[in-house]
């Protein structure tokens, strides 16, 4: 579904009237493409508090040179060391002068350390910085993001910041992505097809978002399994056989649905994407027992029953990494959407849960997307101005693309993000439902 608002603020005519009656200016988005895979600019390093992170070289090599003092396509402000308040006064002073000087659809991102429990002005400090990031992010516009990434080993979170800073993570905005220490460096790894030698099974990747993170999955080297359900065969084998991969039609919810996937994968899986899912609206007091039991049925309870299974059969590999499909529904609610909201809030939980355990019992990492608006068939279906709404009301006006969703995936599959895990990534430009 074609966003005829944003084309048309992209004109002169249109700007001018948009401005002029005060509504939302969606910026057009830089986003990801093999003519354009890097930002269009330089990177400012800048340092608040007394830092003792190993940075420089890791920002290195993201390839991004140092910015001119004009402009800059990326800003990033190591405040690992802020610890008071006096500390805060020096982000303050770091960002103040150089937020103009960052280019449409470029990037801020705020590195943090983890809140220190014995210490209470540095976790007042550290858990300010969110305040910080979130706020910048719903002001700072132009397309333009900010992210906040807590840390404490600078080369762990070298693929988180290849991702932030690049063209992928244009619809990820106001977020905090917690990134724990070692793990494969990605120094090690082919640049252009890290996932090269890996198998990834996507569920519901016959169209809308699931295709595209097979799509960019396949980008990155991955052997793809498309799973949809026997009805969508048709289009499951036309993505499989773009992608160079195979399809696997089977319902998700099936009792047997984990050793079925297991005996098609007899060499293991290394990416599970548990993307398939559905929508059955209602209030709750017009929702009768059949539009509730198979919201659950898809969104969560087959995410639960095919994660035990393959995980007790041993089919996902070492090193492997699941990744869930949440959704804003989930973390704000949405009235209509009881059913759906607790299937996705019960994504949320699972990967909380399961992240520690799965990594060290399995050396699997267990995350989650949450997206938000997605240009999708399921958000086609919504009424006019339900729709209008919902695309607007987030820092970047406009809804996301599946691609973005996918990129996000991509970079939690990245055989590098080891050591990002049980997180939930929002991709949804900072909507403004649920903080
Ligand atoms: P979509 O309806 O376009 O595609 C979903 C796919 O899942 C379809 O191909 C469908 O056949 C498949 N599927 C459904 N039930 C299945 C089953 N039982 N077994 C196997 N496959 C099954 O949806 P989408 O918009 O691409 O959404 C993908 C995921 O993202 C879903 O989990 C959805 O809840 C989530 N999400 C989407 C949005 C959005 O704005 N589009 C927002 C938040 C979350």
């Amino acid at each position: 579904m074609a966003d005829r608002y944003l084309s048309f603020t992209a004109t002169a005519p249109g700007r001018f009237l948009t401005r002029r009656l005060g509504l939302p200016q969606p910026a057009a988005l830089t986003r990801w493409s093999p003519e354009r895979p890097a930002l269009d600019g330089g990177l400012r390093h800048l340092t608040a508090g007394r830092s003792g992170l190993d940075l420089a070289p890791v920002l290195a090599r993201t390839g991004i040179g140092p910015a001119g003092s004009d402009r800059a396509a990326a800003v990033v402000l190591d405040a690992t060391g802020v610890r008071d308040v006096e500390g805060l006064a020096e982000v303050h002073a770091a960002l103040h002068p150089v937020v103009r000087s960052v280019i449409p659809s470029g990037r801020v991102v705020l590195l943090g350390a983890p809140l220190d429990p014995a210490h209470h002005h540095q976790a007042a400090a550290q858990q300010a910085l969110e305040g910080f990031t979130r706020s910048l992010g719903k002001e700072i516009g132009r397309g333009r993001t900010v992210n906040l990434v807590r840390l404490t080993d600078a080369s762990a979170a070298e693929s988180t910041l290849r991702f932030l800073l690049s063209p992928k993570s244009a619809y990820v905005s106001g977020q905090v992505i917690e990134v724990g220490s070692g793990d494969e460096p990605a120094t090690l790894l082919d640049r252009d097809r890290p996932l090269a030698g890996r198998t990834a099974l996507v569920t519901g990747a016959a169209r809308g978002i699931g295709e595209a993170v097979a799509e960019t999955l396949a980008r990155d080297g991955a052997r793809v399994v498309v799973l949809d359900v026997p009805q969508a065969e048709q289009d499951a084998r036309r993505v499989a056989d773009r992608l160079g991969g195979t399809a696997l039609l089977l319902d998700i919810t099936a009792a047997d649905a984990g050793t079925r996937i297991a005996e098609a994968l007899p060499d293991g899986l290394d990416l599970l994407i548990h993307n398939a899912g559905i929508t059955r609206d209602r209030r709750l007091v017009n929702m009768p027992a059949e539009r509730w039991i198979p919201v659950l049925e898809v969104n969560l309870a087959s995410v639960l029953r095919t994660t035990d299974a393959l995980l007790k059969a041993g089919t996902l590999n070492r090193g492997g990494r699941i990744v869930a499909t949440a959704s804003i529904a989930g973390i704000a609610g949405n009235a209509g959407q009881t059913n759906y909201g607790a299937s996705k809030a019960g994504i949320v939980g699972l990967v909380r849960s399961l992240a520690p355990r799965a990594l060290a019992e399995h050396g699997v990492t267990v995350n989650a997307v949450a997206p938000g608006f997605i240009e999708t068939k399921m958000t086609a279906a919504v009424p006019l101005f339900i729709r209008e709404a919902g695309r607007r009301m987030n820092s970047l006006a406009q809804g996301g693309l599946p691609a973005d969703v996918a990129e996000t995936t991509a970079w939690l599959a990245h055989p590098a993000s080891g050591a990002v895990n049980g997180q939930v990534v929002r991709v949804c430009g900072q909507s403004l439902l649920g903080a």
